[in-house]
């Protein structure tokens, strides 16, 4: 039995303060306090001192990070952006597609699901920490032309059952998230069916009015993809797809709080009508990520990265944003303390993607635990009870 010690610690929908984190075999088997438990005399005890214990971060947009783009990386690269992700605090991330052509697609599904079955992402030793595959996010190629952002206009297809089966069998039924424009011909059947198969459905990259969005969501959409980036903006007589992104209580969504994708009022705007429960942080981040700058491949997309900031032809290209960056930009932007940001990374992504033993302290999910420091910096990351 492994037992934690610290300041505080996150569930993260409560706060504990001089809490005893019980560990074994790889799961919570204890959340409690030192009030109120004592610890056994055969326990491993890690004494974090003052820092705050909160779930690992859990990332469902990231195209990859440390030199190592997600859809390119061959057996045995992954390994090596999997460990950059826990010096960051991500433990669990579902690697997301681009729209490229439909074979090199399913190629890259087949070796992602090779990578998640052969738990690649798995932690071998004490020292060798790694973030967990916990699924796939498709990003396209199901969207929309006028709001494509930097995902190559050939490769954009309109949605048919047969097309979504396709990606499903190469993935081999990995793909636990899927980013669609419900506006397309098509799209609702689409929604529907990869509804029913358990995929969180995400609606972006979309220029759907409110009705079509509405439509989405009736159909099974349940999410939101970037919201405000690559989607029809708001104007307050024809709101679009955000008057139903921001307004409908039932649907989770996500943005990029790296403070080039959104302005800061516009983060604070966002968590304000999303709330703590609704809100979930994102990275979008691509292999440029804890690089230097330069040109880097996003799928098939080549990437200039300068001062922080992706480009492609003067567009913006996903980002260079790290999860605990993106939860101290939450803070600073809003009103929002470091414990509901946290949240946002954490819970509500693992909520809203379905992944039930993620993204939180509590007994019977795994052992997953990063510990900050109260500004927000990670010290150490634990994954499935070992890295610290
Ligand atoms: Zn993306």
């Amino acid at each position: 039995m492994i037992v934690l010690c610290a300041e505080r610690l996150y569930t993260p929908q409560e706060e504990i303060w001089k809490p005893l984190l019980f560990i074994e075999d790889g799961f919570i088997s204890a959340v409690s306090s030192r009030a109120q438990a004592e610890i056994p005399t055969h326990a491993t005890v890690f004494d974090l001192g003052d820092a705050i214990l909160t779930p690992g971060f859990v990332d469902v947009h990231m195209h990859g990070g440390a030199g190592v783009d997600v859809m390119r990386a061959v057996a045995g690269e992954l390994p090596h952006l999997n460990k950059f992700l826990t010096t960051h605090g991500v433990t669990g991330y579902f690697p997301t597609t681009v729209a490229a052509p439909l074979d090199q697609t399913c190629q890259a599904l087949e070796r992602l699901a090779d990578a998640i079955e052969a738990g690649c992402a798995g932690t071998k030793t004490g020292d060798d920490v790694q973030a967990l595959l916990l699924g796939i996010h498709l990003e396209g190629p199901f969207l929309s032309h006028k709001r494509r952002g930097v995902h190559p206009l050939e490769y954009l297809v309109e949605p048919t059952l047969e097309i979504f089966s396709q990606l499903w069998q190469a993935a081999r039924g990995h793909v636990r998230m899927m980013t669609i424009a419900p506006e397309l011909p098509g799209a609702l059947d689409v929604i529907a069916e990869a509804a029913r198969r358990g995929v969180c459905v995400s609606i972006g990259h979309s220029d759907a009015t409110t009705d079509a969005a509405a439509a989405g969501v009736r159909a099974g959409a349940r999410h939101a993809t970037h919201v405000f980036n690559a989607m029809r903006p708001l104007d307050h007589r024809d709101p679009g797809i955000l008057g139903e992104v921001l307004t409908n209580g039932d649907i989770t969504a996500d943005i990029i709080a790296d403070g080039i994708h959104l302005a800061p009022e516009i983060v604070k705007l966002f968590l304000l009508a999303k709330g703590i429960e609704h809100s979930v942080l994102i990275t979008d981040a691509i292999a440029a990520t804890g690089m230097p700058d330069g040109t880097y491949q996003l799928g098939p997309i080549e990437v200039e990265v300068k001062d922080g900031k992706c480009t492609k032809d003067g567009k913006l290209a996903a980002s260079v944003l790290t999860m605990d960056r993106a939860i101290r930009n939450a803070t600073k932007f809003s009103d929002w303390s470091l414990r509901e940001a946290v949240r946002a990374a954490t819970f509500n992504p693992a909520q809203a993607a379905g992944l039930r033993s993620q993204g939180k302290l509590a007994v019977g999910a795994e052992a997953n635990v990063v510990a900050l420091d109260s500004n927000g910096e990670v010290r150490r990351t634990m994954v499935r009870g070992r890295g610290f």
